[in-house]
Formats: C-alpha cells, sequence, structure tokens
C-alpha cells in the first residue's frame, strides 16, 4: 500500500474470508476508504477459461484504539459486522457498533428457542375478520401467527419471522399453518356452519413460495385431509416478495390457481409493481396497504391514489380490501371510493379460535 492505511496486509483467513489488517490509523475514515474501493473492485468483472463472472465482498469493519487489541474480540466484531453487511444486501461493508452484537446475540438465541418451538406447542394463530363495509357483514377471517416462548415470553412475528425464513424454520412453520387452519375451518363449520367463516386467509413467506411445485402439492394434500373445498382457502402473498422474481412467481401462483384456492396480494403500494401489471398475475384479492388507510383521512394526494387503486382494482374483475382499518371517518373515506371489504381494530383484532364466532356475531351488529 501507499501508507495511507498505515501498515497493512491482507490474508486468507478460511473458505471465502479474508482478513485486511491496518495499523496506526488515526480513526475508521480511512478503514472506511479502503473499504469502499474493495467493494468497487471486486465487483469488476473477470474473465475466467473464456467465460465472464462477476464477484463481491461484504466488509466487516472494527477498530481497536487499545496499543494491543484483544485479536479474538476484533475479529468476532468484524465477523459481526460482516454479517450485517450481508444482511445490508452484500456488496457492501458495515462498522461494528455494540448495538449489533446485542442484536445478533438475541437472533441467535431465538433462532435457537424456534427449533424446539413447534414441537413443544409454542405456536398457535389468532383470528381476524375481513368485513364487507356496505353491510357490516363476515366476508373472510385471516389468520395470524403468534409465539409465545416459556422464557422469552411473547415475541412479535415482526422480529421472529425474518428469522425463520432466514433459518429456514418457516417452511416447517408454514406447514404447520396450513394444517392448522384447514383443521380449523372444518371445526369451525362442525360447530356452528351458520356463523362460522366461509373462507379463511393464510400468509404465505417467500421462502415456501421457492418452493414450488412442492407447495402446489403441500396445499392440495392438506385441502384433501380436512376435506376443505379450496375456494375455502386464501393465501396471501406481500407485494415485495411478489416483485422478488415475478417471472418465477407467476408460474406458481398460476399453478395454485389451478388448484381453486384465490390468490391474494398482501401489502399492495409498499413494493414497486405498478398497477397495470395486477391482471398479469390469478389474483382474487388485492389487500391495500395500512399505510394508505392509515394517511387517507388527512392527504388528499393519499385519497387520490387510493382512489384509482380501487378502481383498477374493481375493474379487473379483483376484489379490493383495506388493511388496518381503525376509524369510522376512514370507513365512509372507504365507501365512497368503492372499496369493498375492510379489516382492521375497528371491526375487531384478532382474536384466539375460540373467540372468534363470539366476536363475529357482534361485528355483525355494529
Ligand atoms: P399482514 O398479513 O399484513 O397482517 C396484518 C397485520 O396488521 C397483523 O399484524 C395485524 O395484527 C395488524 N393489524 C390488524 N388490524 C390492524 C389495525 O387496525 N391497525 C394496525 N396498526 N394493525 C393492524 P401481525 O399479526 O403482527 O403480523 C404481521 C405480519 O406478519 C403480517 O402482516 C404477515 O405478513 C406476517 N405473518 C403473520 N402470520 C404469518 C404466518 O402465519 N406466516 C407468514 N409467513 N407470515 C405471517
Ligand atoms: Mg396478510
Ligand atoms: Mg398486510
Amino acid at each position: 500500500t501507499d501508507g495511507r492505511w498505515g501498515e497493512a496486509f491482507a490474508a486468507r483467513f478460511g473458505g471465502d474470508e479474508f482478513v485486511v489488517v491496518c495499523g496506526g490509523l488515526a480513526d475508521v475514515a480511512p478503514a472506511e476508504d479502503l473499504a469502499t474501493q474493495l467493494v468497487i473492485d471486486m465487483a469488476v468483472p473477470f474473465m475466467l477459461k473464456g467465460q465472464e463472472f462477476q464477484s463481491g465482498v461484504s466488509i466487516g469493519i472494527s477498530i481497536s484504539t487499545e496499543p494491543v487489541p484483544g485479536v479474538h474480540d476484533l475479529m468476532r466484531n468484524a465477523d459481526t459486522a460482516m454479517y450485517e453487511a450481508k444482511r445490508a444486501g452484500r456488496r457492501t461493508w458495515v462498522v461494528f457498533d455494540q448495538g449489533m452484537h446485542d442484536r445478533l446475540a438475541r437472533s441467535m438465541q431465538l433462532e435457537t428457542a424456534m427449533r424446539h418451538a413447534l414441537s413443544r406447542d409454542e405456536f398457535h394463530l389468532v383470528y381476524q375478520p375481513i368485513v364487507d363495509l356496505e353491510t357490516g357483514q363476515l366476508a373472510s377471517v385471516e389468520a395470524l401467527l403468534r409465539w409465545r416462548h416459556a422464557g422469552l415470553g411473547w415475541v412479535e412475528p415482526a422480529e421472529f419471522l425474518p428469522i425463520a425464513e432466514e433459518s429456514g424454520h418457516i417452511l416447517a412453520i408454514g406447514e404447520w399453518v396450513i394444517n392448522e387452519v384447514c383443521r380449523q375451518w372444518a371445526a369451525w363449520q362442525q360447530q356452528d356452519a351458520q356463523h362460522a367463516p366461509s373462507s379463511l386467509s393464510i400468509n404465505l413467506s417467500r421462502v415456501q413460495i421457492a418452493l414450488g411445485p412442492q407447495l402446489v402439492t403441500l396445499v392440495h394434500d392438506v385441502l384433501d385431509r380436512y376435506g376443505v373445498p379450496p375456494e375455502a382457502l386464501q393465501l396471501e402473498i406481500t407485494e415485495r416478495d411478489l416483485m422478488k422474481d415475478p417471472a418465477a412467481i407467476r408460474e406458481l401462483l398460476f399453478a395454485l390457481a389451478s388448484l381453486g384456492v384465490r390468490l391474494v396480494m398482501d401489502d399492495y403500494g409498499t413494493g414497486t409493481s405498478s398497477l397495470g401489471r395486477l391482471r398479469d398475475y390469478p389474483f382474487h384479492a388485492i389487500k391495500i396497504d395500512r399505510s394508505f388507510v392509515t394517511g387517507m383521512t388527512r392527504d388528499r394526494q393519499v385519497i387520490a391514489v387510493a382512489h384509482a387503486t380501487v378502481n383498477v382494482i374493481e375493474n379487473l374483475g379483483m376484489v379490493s380490501i383495506a388493511e388496518g382499518v381503525e376509524t369510522r371517518a376512514e370507513v365512509a373515506t372507504l365507501q365512497a371510493m368503492g372499496c369493498r371489504f375492510g379489516q382492521g381494530q375497528l371491526f375487531a383484532p384478532p382474536v384466539p379460535a375460540d373467540q372468534l364466532l363470539a366476536t363475529v356475531s357482534r361485528c355483525l351488529v355494529s
């Protein structure tokens, strides 16, 4: 090196991991410059035996102000920061901080705890009504996953789902969800066919979607096992997940639709798909994200976008569902723009299975 980075050397640490050591830096800035340069240089495509390749690096930086640093800690911290760099989307660098260590420790703890969660019956589902905005009648119900660990207490879906996806546990958990929902559908029909929801929605993870034909077989087998008519099952896929690999997912969606199950796009408006592309997919319904519904009674622009969205959805012969409805004013605005269904705290919170039928009869009265 030219001295800008102190006394520096690079070495292979093992596998595809390399370490760059810089001594005598005044602060972290030169290390960041070096990392930026490495990310750029390593991303340059190169030829190997007539074929073009492109590689990339994710870099974790840790610095020590001690004259004799604890090498072990320094390496561990750099490793933690590198893990964050990979999560941040690769081909980037991240400087270690203590919060990162705590987050990693927590997610490792959750990942370990999750391994036994299914066998210990720690997961359960809560159910939230989806109602017809015109009549207030129950239209459907969405199943939402909950996890209560004996020692850690309640863990939020927003916290445990990404860990379940990264570790692959979501496959077993998701299979349990499909089974449990179909079992519950049949149980409600037996108990009180008149008040029982005619259809149930479940959320699919992108990891389950990546199963492809195996997922189609699974859904088919579970419907069969509990005698659930396919149109009673709705599968929700978020717009973000859909946009990750639109072509591959499209094929899967058509295969699922041909089973007769209904497909629902979740969190519409948070991703990058355009209204025009909606008709490329066999969606039965589109759920308009809570962020639109929440801004709707104040912001004219949000109203305009939501209104146009509802129009397109309904004109394409699909069903519009508003998420996160919390106030009467929101209902009035949604009705005025022709949105047909709503879900949210105003109508009912998600409740355990044994409270659903009672909740439903309350929903209908109001
Ligand atoms: P989602 O599918 O969009 O579910 C709606 C979320 O909004 C739920 O959060 C629900 O509790 C919440 N919610 C309902 N009404 C209101 C309201 O009026 N106001 C507000 N502020 N929030 C409301 P939850 O249960 O925490 O689930 C979060 C996300 O986790 C879900 O978003 C879904 O993407 C995912 N998820 C939940 N269960 C499962 C599952 O079984 N499998 C998979 N793969 N993902 C799941
Ligand atoms: Mg959903
Ligand atoms: Mg949603």
